[in-house]
């Protein structure tokens, strides 16, 4: 093990515990391992299980030429490879045994599922490098656990309002250059992934429609019943790289991966399909109407979500229970185009 003071200990752990981003706060455990272990170079590698296969793909990476953050967690990250090709993590996922050992530590949500792993190479792990890997981790799992509750809302475990600025910008972020002023003060990974041509990240406006009707009729009791079945559904339905908010009330927004518009429309014409077959307990039918629009660089959050919001209004105003997309009513002259009349106005 490297000497290393009390001094820097402490200056690791002070560092660790004042990050408010995952990227930044794994990074954070990464350079305190490195360097307190005297480790080559630590790894967080992230986990990602369905039903048919494993992935795991590098996270941070730190080594003696610093720390290198590889997911800025709204991209899907390139390097993604299947478990198979990782022995001692596969073993470990089929025997679930306590530790995979030779510096592989799994990390554990309370629930006890393994969401990656540290992987801390170069140096020898013996009982005492094991008591500081575990207390450095178990604090970093403290410090997600508080991001994870501030971002949360409490009645449907989506995440909150609050938070939805901060990731439409990441997502922003992921599409430019890295010179937008606006952007830089989220200190995100150099290294960004813009999706491929003819794929776009999509921003939907989910809201249940007459629902002031369930309440009134129900009461406020199960009108909450019913806010969390829908957002139970919307978990079920998307997947892990989009974004789940409740942003207020009885309207939902999803961030969803990049798609193409076909497959947007698609997928979220399936959720709104799922939600009106359902019998919702007491209530019975409840159908939603969605609006959404492609979140572009050149446009500000505000618009964006402007026109997903616009594409919903018309949604209501035409018979509820559909899915209505800003650029196929702005092609088809059913909405107006709020960008080219502000510019003319301004010329
Ligand atoms: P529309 O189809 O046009 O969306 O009609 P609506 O009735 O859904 O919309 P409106 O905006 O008129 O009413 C929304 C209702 O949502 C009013 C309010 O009582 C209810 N609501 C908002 N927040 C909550 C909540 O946290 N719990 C419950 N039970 N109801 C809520
Ligand atoms: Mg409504
Ligand atoms: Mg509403």
């Amino acid at each position: 093990m490297s000497s290393i003071s009390a001094g820097q200990l402490l200056s690791h752990l002070e560092r660790l515990t004042q990050e408010r981003e995952r990227p930044l706060l794994a990074a954070g455990l990464a350079s305190a391992l490195h360097d307190i272990l005297g480790a080559e170079r630590v790894t967080i590698l992230k986990l990602s299980q369905t039903p048919l296969e494993s992935f795991v793909w590098p996270a941070v990476v730190v080594d003696g030429d610093g720390a290198h953050v590889r997911d800025d967690g709204i991209s899907i990250p390139a390097d993604m490879v299947s478990v198979e090709s990782f022995e001692r993590i596969q073993a470990y996922l089929e025997n679930g045994t306590q530790r995979p050992g030779d510096g592989l530590f799994p990390l554990l949500k309370s629930s006890g599922a393994c969401f990656g792993f540290v992987d801390i190479e170069g140096c020898t792990i013996d009982e005492a490098q094991i008591e500081i890997a575990c207390r450095l981790q178990a604090i970093f799992m403290n410090m997600l656990a508080l991001l994870d509750y501030s971002e949360v809302d409490t009645l449907t475990g989506l995440l909150n309002r609050k938070t939805f600025d901060d990731y439409l910008l990441r997502i922003l972020s992921s599409l430019s250059s890295g010179d937008d002023a606006r952007l830089k003060s989220l200190h995100l990974p150099q290294r960004r992934h813009p999706p491929p041509d003819g794929l776009a990240h999509w921003l939907a406006v989910i809201d249940i429609d007459h629902f002031k009707r369930v309440n009134d009729n129900f009461g406020h009791l199960i009108g909450d019943e019913v806010l969390l079945l829908v957002a139970t559904m919307m978990a079920n339905s998307f997947r892990s790289h989009d974004k789940l908010f409740r942003f207020g009330g009885e309207e939902f927004i999803v961030l969803l991966k990049p798609n193409t518009e076909d497959d947007a429309r698609r997928i979220f014409d399936r959720f709104r399909a799922g939600i009106g077959a359902r019998e919702f307990p007491q209530v019975g039918r409840v159908t939603v109407s969605i609006g959404y629009a492609a979140i572009r660089l050149d446009d500000e959050s505000s618009v964006i979500l402007d026109n997903a919001d616009n594409a919903l209004y018309w949604a209501k105003e035409h018979g509820r229970n559909q899915v209505a997309s800003h650029a196929a009513l702005l092609a088809a002259g059913q909405l107006e185009d709020k960008r080219s009349s502000s510019e003319m106005e301004l010329f």
